[in-house]
């Protein structure tokens, strides 16, 4: 591999990541081409194809501060200022949580309670970057999506995204869950990835947990209180036979059904994740609201 050619650069970027994050290699690769791409503004695709290419000094010089930054554990997120989710690219900052693919899981429920031409009302709590508000007012442009985050750091982000995609049947509203809607709001999917890693639970402290705002990851002493909040109060903004759906940790489907258990819930179940953790659990209050 020629010195000072995108290949060797990728190949020395690589064994940093490894040492620094012990990264698996194939994960450490991919990270360096993505942050090499970012770098060079060029697809995964060109780095590969044109591993003899020379890379400028500056460019050189540009890719290392971004791998520093790597090495001290900064989330690739955060760096690239972008996620990918639900095939939709949006924009990330540390005011938000990283979205991850097992939050598509809900989205994916959602859609397929959510009849296609429908307009329903839906409700994301503790929308975050908005991932999983406007991935669902995308796929249903009938709908009509409410998204509230009590950040209103977090909200900036998430109208913007809203904004990049074109999503113009959702609205952003700020508070502590359904503090900012009127009592008359009811919803017929109210859907939420809130908080829940227990406080002092190690993982808060490993990878990229440690770069995101805490108060999207940890939530008393079990990780229960923000499902417990949402799930005690959900009944006033619910239609009849609305339904609630709610991520939660893979360890936490049986708590979490026993939660909405004790609201009065019905039809609860709890969807397991691609990895085959219990990670969504849904319920409704069929002709039992206030
Ligand atoms: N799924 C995230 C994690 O465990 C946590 C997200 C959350 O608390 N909502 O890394």
């Amino acid at each position: 591999m020629t010195p000072g050619s995108l290949g060797a650069a990728l190949r020395a970027a690589r064994s940093r990541l490894v040492q620094a994050l012990g990264l698996d290699p194939s994960v450490a690769g991919l990270e360096a081409q993505m942050l090499l791409g970012h770098v060079l503004a060029r697809p995964r695709a060109y780095l590969l194809a044109h591993p003899e290419a020379a890379l400028t000094d500056a460019d050189q010089a540009q890719f290392d501060t971004l791998l520093t930054r790597r090495e001290h554990g900064e989330p690739i997120a955060y760096i690239l200022g972008e996620r990918e989710f639900f095939g939709l690219t949006l924009r990330v900052t540390p005011e938000v949580l990283i979205p991850r693919p097992d939050t598509e899981l809900l989205v994916a429920l959602a859609l397929t309670l959510i009849p296609e031409g429908t307009t329903w009302e839906v409700l994301d709590l503790g929308t975050g970057s908005g991932a999983v508000a406007i991935a669902i007012a995308k796929q249903r442009p009938k709908a009509h999506v409410i998204a509230i985050d009590q950040s209103g750091e977090a909200l900036v982000v998430a109208r913007d995204n809203a904004h990049r995609h074109g999503a113009t049947n959702l609205q952003f509203l700020q508070g502590d869950w359904f503090a900012p809607l009127g009592m008359g709001a009811r919803f017929d999917v109210i859907v939420g990835n809130p908080p829940y890693i227990a406080e002092g639970d190690a993982h808060l402290f490993q990878g990229d947990l440690r770069f995101e705002p805490k108060a999207a990851l940890a939530s008393g002493a079990e990780g229960l209180d923000a499902i417990r909040a949402i799930a005690s109060k959900a009944a006033q903004h619910m239609t009849p036979s609305g339904w609630l759906l709610l991520e939660h940790g893979f360890e936490q489907g049986a708590a979490c059904r026993k939660i909405l258990a004790e609201q009065d819930f019905q039809g609860i179940y709890s969807h397991c994740d691609l990895a085959g953790h219990e990670r969504v659990t849904a319920g409704r209050l069929v002709g039992t609201q206030p």
